[in-house]
């Protein structure tokens, strides 16, 4: 396999293929139109020693500066078919399964389940990115997320060279969490162990009475479609109102709109024991999260909440923002932003950390850090990133 015939004369750079636009150079980048073409591709480079890093729709990425010394698989093959009964094995009676390759973009997955009448993922309409990397953070909205409906990945295993079939349930999902996830952070790896290849989705069929969405599991989303949490609403409008909701936040994909310029939340919303809650302010939103592997109750906090009242404020970062009472002065010291105004918080958002043109990685990460900082000396609460931060650190 020849890798170089397909490498560009230019360097490829992160920055081009990642929402964020920042991230430096690849040494190798391979678009992948096929399926065959990606397994033969990250096999060789195992075989070879080769580091490799494997994108889909970099969105969730945040590559340092410097680049990626090693091969980037670019997961560019796509397609999406409703499988054949006899090959659904252990299909309720009230679902069909759909399989969505890897490239696929996620939210064209979304739009064609929504025009066939299947429910099941409707509410996570307006997430960038690609199929195939769903399940690694296990994308989730609105009260909904993939493991809900995900029946099994085809994956290649890189331990073995092997295609696989993992059901959910080995899968381990976790909130914004899988096994995938676990084994780059786990080993410090820049890409999983497993390379998804395609997802199997479970959708339930149309209802008799029409195109009922799943349950609405949101209560802001409930409020929009004037319909009681827990009750169903059609389909298409399910995935209209989660577009309006997302795109009034910065929260889908838009070329002429900065805010959007990001990873999307930058961190997960933390879970801590409740006593870290009582610590809080009255008000200071909390959610029951279960209990640990010692029995201690766990809450889950809502960043955006800490965030903001640590006095970070929405565009926080940009010299034209006036500093927050009790917080930082983003407008930096001589007035010309945080980090010349190059990186902010998005001005419709407090948890999305955004490129506003001429950022770099690091630019991203300085605002990022002084908002983790922040919030820890005023709460005492540590922020966790979402993305994958490649080859630099937080
Ligand atoms: C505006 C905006 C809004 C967002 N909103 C949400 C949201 O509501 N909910 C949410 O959960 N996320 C959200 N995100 C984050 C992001 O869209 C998702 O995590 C998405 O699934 C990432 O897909 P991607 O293909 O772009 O991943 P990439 O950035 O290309 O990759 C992310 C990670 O997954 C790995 N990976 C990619 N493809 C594969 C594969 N086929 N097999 C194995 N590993 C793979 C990569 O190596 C990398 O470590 C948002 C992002 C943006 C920019």
């Amino acid at each position: 396999m020849s890798i170089t015939e397909q490498s560009p004369v230019a360097p490829v750079r992160f920055a081009d293929h990642t929402t964020s636009r920042v991230g430096g150079p690849a040494a190798q980048w391979l678009r992948a139109e096929t399926e065959a073409r990606a397994v033969e591709a990250i096999r060789a480079a195992d075989e070879a020693g080769t580091a490799l890093f494997v994108l889909g729709g970099g969105s969730n990425t945040l590559m340092a500066d410097d680049g990626f010394d090693g091969l980037v698989v670019q997961m560019a093959f796509t397609g999406i078919e409703q499988l054949p009964e006899a090959e659904a094995e252990g299909l309720a009676d009230d679902r069909v399964r759909v399989r969505v390759a890897a490239g696929h973009p996620w939210d064209d997955a979304v739009a064609w389940t929504v025009e066939r009448s299947l429910a099941g993922v409707e509410a996570l309409s307006g997430i960038p990115g690609s199929a195939g990397a769903t399940p690694v953070q296990n994308v989730g909205a609105y009260g909904a997320d993939v493991s809900q409906v995900l029946h099994a990945v085809r994956a290649l295993d890189r331990r073995t060279g092997q295609i696989v079939e993992l059901e959910a349930e080995r899968l381990r999902f976790g909130y914004r969490d899988s096994i995938i996830k676990r084994s780059m952070l786990e080993h410090g790896a820049a890409s999983p162990q497993w390379i998804v290849l395609s997802i199997d989705l479970d959708l339930h069929r149309p209802a008799a009475d029409g195109d009922a969405s799943a349950p609405v599991r949101y209560a802001q989303l409930a409020r929009a479609l004037d319909v009681a949490e827990g009750t169903r609403a059609s389909l298409q409008t399910v995935r209209e109102e989660v577009l309006a909701l997302r795109a009034a936040k910065g929260m889908v994909s838009d070329p002429q709109d900065p805010d959007t310029w990001s990873t999307g939340s930058y961190f997960t919303n933390p879970i801590v024991p409740a006593s870290v809650r009582a610590r809080l302010p009255e008000g200071a939103p909390a959610f029951a999260a279960g209990h640990d592997d010692d029995g201690v109750e766990l809450v889950k906090l809502s960043a955006a909440w800490l965030i903001d009242h640590a006095g970070f404020g929405k565009g926080f970062g940009l010299p034209e923002v006036e500093p927050r009472e009790g917080g930082p002065d983003g407008r930096g010291r001589d007035g010309q932003g945080l980090v010349g105004g190059r990186a902010s918080l998005s001005t419709k958002h407090t948890l999305a950390v955004t490129n506003r043109g001429q950022a770099s990685t690091e630019d991203i990460l300085v605002i990022a850090r002084t908002v983790r900082d922040g919030v820890a000396e005023r709460f005492g609460v540590q922020l966790h990133p979402e993305p994958m931060i490649v080859g630099t650190a937080l």
